[in-house]
């Protein structure tokens, strides 16, 4: 079987976006399917203007808390600049790039006749090349790469298929600056190949560079890796998914309270359907058994919330997810200082409450009203005479209640209902406001376990009358 090398190759020039945490979970469930594959991570910090290490870190903490592995420490590409000079000088040296002094001015004429047709061809410099003066400058000139005028180049791309493109249409990009530092475009080929990438999954805005990339492993004589771009995803609107449309960075779905697993199955589905599959929620280990790369789709997808909600509140409520749960409280200052004060009580409420949530971060008002330390004393509400008729033999009741667990509790009150023949609401909206301030909520069984018994106590015990 085939042995792949991958890689994902972020620019920290932002926090880790759902599209790129995409291309990462792909990269990292097709390596998992074949045995000895590695995916590399290497954080493409070139751009020294827009490139943080707080990006950097954000990326790796992001990939790490969604789930995805690579092998080895992540490959810092600004490391390697030497190694990128050395690739350029090698094509200096074989012809297969040369030196163009052409000035911003000279440039823009040129690129105003390629953009109004007046020129067929993209080649932005003509003259350098065939000027023996400026080939034996020793600085001041940009490195750029020959590309041929005539003929096509065609990929077989794993999920676009076969693309064609005129050799007219491919610029003599630069390879170096002018003050001697690398491009993306050489760096990006130079470091997959000496990692030995032989298999590149990328965003499909990618799809035009191959054209050029592909010259340099041509010129430098080494095997051009497979291709796979895939189609960026959309916001509900049809355009690209932004702020616009909601959370968009991995970090901020995390703040908000979803699961990895909630993302993955969502982002997985997003152009890829598994086969005889009753319902759509599927987990990492059954995608690794089941994605097929080739039949990803290649148009947009449209990346919904709603569905990442309904994922979301089914992967919150599996019970091996609690862990998920106490780990956001931690992380959330309210919660934690709840969690502090009676983890028992907090996880009460989430059990309750849980079936009615898309994301933790709606825990926090439901149970501020449970860890109020000022919960009023005294209420103005005026219930009406039935309650107030049978109140005191229902405190009564609840006092002398020994076993205080839901279907005992919840047993005791259907009898007191049965047995002062009234209608259920007559007793649970009041005892429910005195609980918690509110006629609507969960059932009163559900508030007691909540509350405990004690507080439930002091809490009925407000009703004045
Ligand atoms: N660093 C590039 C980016 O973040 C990716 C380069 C590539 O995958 O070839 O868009």
């Amino acid at each position: 079987m085939t042995r792949y090398i991958t890689r994902f190759a972020p620019s920290p020039t932002g926090n880790l976006h759902i599209g790129s945490a995409r291309t990462a979970l792909i990269n990292y469930i097709f390596k998992s399917q074949y045995p000895n594959s590695k995916l590399y991570l290497r954080i493409e910090d070139t751009d020294k203007i827009r490139s943080t290490q707080e990006f950097k870190d954000n990326i790796i903490s992001s990939l790490k808390w969604l789930g995805v592995k690579w092998d080895n420490e992540p490959q810092i590409q600004s490391l390697n600049i030497n190694r990128h000079l050395e690739v350029a000088h090698n094509l200096l040296k074989n012809k297969k790039a040369y030196k163009c002094i052409c000035t911003e001015g000279q440039l823009g004429i040129q690129r105003k006749k390629i953009n109004t047709g007046e020129i067929k061809s993209k080649k932005i410099c003509t003259s350098c090349e065939t000027n023996n003066e400026i080939q034996s400058l020793d600085k001041g000139y940009v490195t750029r790469i020959k590309i041929p005028t005539s003929g096509k180049e065609t990929l077989k791309d794993v999920i676009q298929g076969k693309v064609e493109v005129n050799n007219t249409e491919i610029d003599d990009f630069v390879l170096v600056r002018r003050d001697g530092t690398p491009t993306y475009m050489l760096s990006v080929v130079v470091d997959d190949h000496d990692l030995g990438v032989n298999f590149i999954i990328r965003g499909d805005d990618h799809l035009n560079n191959y054209f050029r990339q592909k010259f340099i492993y041509q010129h430098m004589d080494w095997e051009i890796p497979q291709y796979a771009h895939i189609p960026l995803i959309h916001g509900e609107d049809g355009t690209k998914l932004s702020k616009r449309h909601g959370a968009v960075n991995l970090i901020d779905l995390k703040n908000d309270g979803y699961l990895p697993s909630a993302i993955i199955n969502n982002i997985i589905l997003l152009g890829w359907s598994p086969k005889n599959q009753d319902n759509e929620i599927i987990e990492i280990n059954n995608i690794i058994s089941q994605f097929e790369i080739k039949n990803l789709s290649k148009s947009a997808s449209i990346f919904s919330y709603k569905k990442l909600d309904y994922f979301n509140n089914y992967f919150l409520r599996l019970e091996h997810n609690i862990k998920f749960f106490e780990a956001y409280c931690e992380s959330n200052s309210l919660l934690k200082g709840y969690l502090s004060s009676d983890k028992e009580k907090l996880f009460r409420v989430f059990n309750v409450y849980k079936k009615d949530i898309s994301k933790y971060i709606e825990i926090v008002n439901f149970s501020e009203i449970y860890f109020s330390k000022h919960f009023s004393k005294s209420h103005d509400e005026k219930f009406p005479e039935d309650f107030n008729n049978i109140f005191s033999e229902f405190l009564e009741l609840i006092i002398n209640i020994n076993k205080w667990e839901y279907d005992n509790v919840s047993l005791k009150i259907k009898e007191f209902i049965k047995k002062n023949n009234i209608k259920f609401p007559v007793l649970g909206k009041p005892i429910r406001y005195l609980l918690t301030n509110n006629y609507n909520g969960p059932s009163i069984t559900d508030i007691f376990m909540i509350l405990g018994k004690s507080e439930s106590i002091e809490r009925l015990k407000r009703h004045s009358y």
